[in-house]
């Protein structure tokens, strides 16, 4: 196939693309048959990547602006229960289309909630994927303690166990490719399923080579619900379940103390940091600069619309700069070249993924092109990417083909789907 050179990149130079792979970077000598873009100016990353997302939460931006998280959860599960599966599908359109244009190429939506037993909504997602041409990693979430067990969520919207078993056979058999698409089991959280729950999916996962996902640590009140029901903080709870290991990654992790963080190190267990949302729903500040001295991999994640308020990637790279900062009052906490890690290489670390993350000859060519004309007198590019005003992308190529041409999302009419998703989300509170 004709190789693919983009010439003249602020950073980090050339890049070429060739089989959908990465194979030259920095200046790259012409050859005969190249096809040429110029990008002069402009600033090159690799794809961004998101490593914790609820696309469906879209549809209930705005609301409980002023609640943590579990008076949030408990406002908004009735309504989340109103969900349909073309609901879910419109919702994954849109917020999928908004991650590209903020420069992510590949996104782990974990999506627990499935009214009335229907698991299409995984099927509608990964559908959705397909059509935008974002990398999906497709958390298939459960829950399984309704409010009749002491649960938060209404009991029509959670599952069995065995329901839950079959349809995450179904949906790997039909969905995990390895690659564009790739399945996780993931168990929504210790606060709203049994330990069962917890201690079969770790096994399915593992008879087929899946890696596992859950929200862990992010409250002051999991915590408490964590030491009332088990006598043991939520970290032990799932150790206890073989839930710390390497081939697992946790949303959110604020409330690991200095032993827990050793413990996740030792065994290479991740952690999806939402600087964002953990900022809207108070829940304190992630300690990442420790997470990342102790060697545990940290990836960025937008988290859902409805406690993010924004569904794009990029700028989650700067709050997590000022969160770090902040939460440990040092300016050196984390550096703006430390933000683009976690939001690149890090982040496919949390994803067990070597092909993606990086701008290196023999990485999958998913490569963003951001605009930067604007940055011209911010000395490092990388500073004024992470540190600058917000942007959209210029061209975005997954696997070397191109899904972004002129901050437009291709084959797709984006305006039409942002117009039909405002009219589904206001139908949830009619
Ligand atoms: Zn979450």
């Amino acid at each position: 196939m004709t190789r693919l050179v983009l010439r003249g990149a602020r950073h980090p130079g050339d890049v070429a693309m060739q089989d959908g792979r990465i194979v030259a970077v920095g200046e790259v000598p012409e050859e005969p048959g190249d096809e040429v873009r110029r990008v002069d100016g402009d600033i090159v990353t690799a794809g961004l990547v998101n490593t914790h997302h609820h696309l469906y939460q879209w549809m209930t931006r705005g609301r409980a602006v002023g609640c943590d998280l579990f008076g949030w959860l408990t406002t908004l599960y009735p309504v989340w229960a109103k969900l349909d599966v073309a609901d879910v599908h419109a919702a994954a359109r849109v917020g999928l289309a908004e991650l590209l244009l903020s420069g992510c190429t590949t996104a782990a939506d974990h999506h627990y909630l499935v009214p009335h037993g229907d698991d299409s909504v995984f099927d509608a997602t990964a559908e959705a994927a397909l059509e935008v041409g974002t990398r999906l990693h497709l958390a298939r979430g459960s829950m399984d303690l309704g409010a009749s067990d002491g649960g938060l969520p209404p009991d029509h919207v959670v599952e069995d166990l065995d329901a839950i078993l079959a349809s995450t056979e179904r949906v790997t058999d039909r969905w995990h490719d390895g690659s564009r698409i790739v399945v996780t089991v993931a168990p929504c959280s210790p606060f709203s399923v049994s330990p069962e729950l917890l201690r079969e999916s770790a096994a399915f996962a593992r008879s087929r080579g899946l890696r596992l996902h859950t929200h862990l640590a992010e409250t002051r009140e999991e915590e408490a619900d964590c030491l009332a029901r088990f006598g043991k903080r939520p970290l032990a709870v799932l150790d206890e379940l073989g839930w710390v290991a390497g081939d697992v990654w946790f949303a959110h992790g604020v409330h690991f103390d200095d032993a827990e963080i050793a413990r996740l190190a030792e065994v290479g267990a991740g952690v999806a940091h939402c600087p964002s949302s953990n900022a809207r729903l108070a829940a304190g500040f992630c300690r990442t600069p420790q997470l990342l001295a102790a060697g545990v991999p940290v990836g960025l994640g937008v988290d859902g619309v409805a406690s993010n308020e924004q569904g794009t990637l990029v700028t989650e790279m700067r709050q997590a700069l000022f969160s770090a900062r902040q939460g440990a009052e040092r300016p050196d906490a984390l550096m703006p070249a430390d933000a683009l890690h976690l939001a690149t290489a890090g982040g496919a670390a949390c994803l067990g993924r070597d092909d993606i993350g990086t701008l290196s000859p023999g990485a999958r060519a998913d490569v963003v092109v951001w605009p930067a004309d604007d940055l011209t007198d911010v000395p490092d590019p990388v500073d004024a990417l992470v540190l600058g005003p917000d942007r959209r992308v210029r061209h975005v190529y997954v696997d070397g083909q191109p899904v972004v041409e002129d901050g437009q999302v291709l084959g797709m009419d984006l305006h039409a789907a942002r117009v039909d998703l405002g009219r589904r989300a206001r139908r949830l509170w009619s």
